[in-house]
């Protein structure tokens, strides 16, 4: 059966173009609850762990650097079949490939800047939401 968690984090472009409220907006009218959230910033020697199966790929280095060159938002967001709901809310990795309507589509630039995180198993929801949040810092609301 699908989970009802997924982990979220919009990434430092986002942040950075003012574009939290209206992401967060979406997500919520969508029908996810805010379980846990926090605006913080990576270093680049977390970026690069919570990243870790992208090791030695060719594109690992820009997207580490990326992902601890500014603040970000993380959640970890509430619903039936969260993972896959959100991948759909969220559009395709590339923008440019990413349906109309998705977050991905309207507050990406580009495959590396592309706005938005979601995880893509119930698997890693779990595994990516243990790396930023203790139970205490989990809410049921
Ligand atoms: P996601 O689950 O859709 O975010 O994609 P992945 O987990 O496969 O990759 C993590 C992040 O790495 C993506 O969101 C992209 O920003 C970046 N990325 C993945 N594949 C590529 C690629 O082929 N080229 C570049 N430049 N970035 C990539």
């Amino acid at each position: 059966m699908a989970g009802n968690q997924t982990f979220t984090m919009i990434k430092p472009i986002a942040v950075k173009n003012n574009f939290i409220g209206p992401i967060l907006k979406m997500i919520n009218e969508a029908g996810f609850r805010i379980k846990a959230m926090k605006y913080t910033r990576l270093t680049k020697q977390q970026a690069e762990a919570f990243y870790a199966v992208h090791a030695g790929k060719y594109f690992f280095e820009g997207l580490t650097e990326f992902m601890s060159s500014g603040p970000i938002v993380a959640a970890i967001l509430e619903k039936d079949n969260a993972v896959a709901d959100f991948r759909k809310l969220i559009g395709a990795t590339d923008p440019a490939k990413a349906e109309e309507g998705t977050i991905r589509k309207l507050y990406a630039e580009s495959m590396s800047h592309n706005a938005v995180h979601g995880s893509d198993s119930d698997e890693n929801a779990i595994i990516e939401s243990d790396f930023f949040f203790s139970k205490m810092e989990r809410f049921e609301v």
